[in-house]
């Protein structure tokens, strides 16, 4: 199922498959959207939860929109929040499990005095995790933030579940997040309309329905067909609970169903493994902040897989990071350098650490389309997988 496309954006064009990078609050931490833009990143992927509040949609869009805001000539996308609200409010970890063989139990979404989000078919009432102060999101007012931020692409608002919900749980989640994707159709026509001399915003379904084969394609069947107000999904994500071992057979039951001319993002997914499964199941962009968050704590990507700069057997390692990287660090830094810029907490260990985690996975994304167009995507996906060795998990800021 894997494919090579273009994206079209008011703020131009995404080749695609491509990996685009995290930038939450509207950085990427610790790099300039210059270095972004050198290292081949094609599109930025920020937070609608965070920017809402901080420093408050309403100011991005007096400043003209989050590329104007953030300085970044390319095209943008924002979550819709949904994930976040849920995440932090109820307490996920940050890297969500990707292990279906744990136990399951509800009482991570349902009633807890202790926990920060309460989901109810409205919407979901949250704690701010900054200040504490009390917070509602609705698929209208997740709409208006993200129209207000301005992106290229939103996601609509939806309910994420985890992989120890039941699966009775999952359906009622799946349900509500149909009724919302209907409301966030409805609210989007209204607010492109009222707001019609800004650049159109393109508006992303979100597939749950976390392991089981029939809600998922039934998600990705609803969503897929799904028109309101003469509208319909421009797009879809496909999100919620990936178990690491099935990511693939998800991937490929929704895709099988959704409409073939629309584009197709994955969710939290950025692990070089995983990029590979979700291309050759028709995944056309990926975000993840895997690259940059583990960049900041001095673990790289290599062709033979990840590493510690900070472990001392780098203290005299006078080579580059990966010597087939063609990065701004591995051109100009050794492996001795960064070991000393981390080791001392230099500021400069997180930007040189996090330029090559990106060019990595932005280039692992673009060299897996161009083998597509040179017909070698098996011969390529084997040459990797046979000298990288790791596995990591699924991660959303
Ligand atoms: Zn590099």
């Amino acid at each position: 199922m894997a494919r090579v496309g273009t994206i079209t954006t008011p703020h131009g064009a995404i080749q695609t498959p491509a990996f685009i990078p995290v930038g939450t609050k509207a950085t990427v931490k610790s790099v300039l959207p210059e270095a972004m833009a050198d290292l081949g990143a094609q599109a930025l992927l920020a937070n609608a939860y965070h920017l809402y509040l901080q420093p408050g949609s309403d100011v991005l869009d007096e400043a003209g929109g989050l590329a104007q805001f953030m300085n970044w000539p390319g095209p943008t996308i924002t979550d819709s929040g949904g994930f976040q609200v849920l995440s932090l409010g109820v307490g996920f970890k940050k890297v969500l499990a990707m292990d279906a063989q744990t136990f399951r139990r509800d009482d991570v979404i349902a009633d807890n005095k202790e926990r920060l989000a309460h989901v109810d078919d409205e919407g979901v009432t949250f704690k701010s995790h900054i200040d504490g102060s009390m917070h509602r999101f609705t698929p209208e007012i997740s709409m208006k933030v993200q129209h207000e931020i301005g992106a290229d692409i939103m996601f609509a608002f939806d309910e994420c579940t985890t992989l120890h919900n039941t699966r009775r749980y999952q359906e009622l989640a799946m349900d509500r997040t149909l009724a919302w994707a209907v409301r966030c159709l409805d609210e989007h026509k209204r607010l492109t309309d009222e707001r019609s001399t800004k650049p159109y915003q393109a508006l992303f379904g979100v597939i749950q329905g976390a392991q089981y084969e029939d809600l998922r394609k039934k998600a990705a069947g609803d969503l897929g067909g799904l028109e309101s107000s003469g509208q319909s999904f421009d797009g879809f994500g496909i999100g919620g609970a990936l178990d690491k071992d099935s990511l693939g057979t998800i991937v490929s039951w929704v895709n099988q169903v959704l409409p073939e001319n629309k584009p197709k993002h994955l969710l939290g997914i950025g692990a070089p493994e995983d990029l590979f499964v979700g291309v050759e199941n028709g995944i056309d962009t990926f975000d993840c902040v895997l690259a940059s968050r583990i960049a900041r704590t001095s673990a790289v990507y290599t062709m033979e897989g990840r590493f510690n700069l900070s472990n001392s057997a780098y203290r005299r390692d006078f080579t580059a990071i990966d010597d087939e990287c063609d990065c701004y660090t591995c051109t100009h830094y050794t492996r001795a350098y960064m070991h000393h810029v981390f080791r001392g907490k230099e500021i400069i260990a997180a930007t040189l650490a996090t330029i090559h985690n990106e060019r990595f996975i932005v280039r692992l994304v673009d060299q897996m389309r161009q083998a597509l167009l040179d017909g070698n995507f098996i011969e390529m996906k084997h040459d990797f997988l046979g000298r990288y060795k790791h596995r990591s998990g699924q991660a959303r800021d």
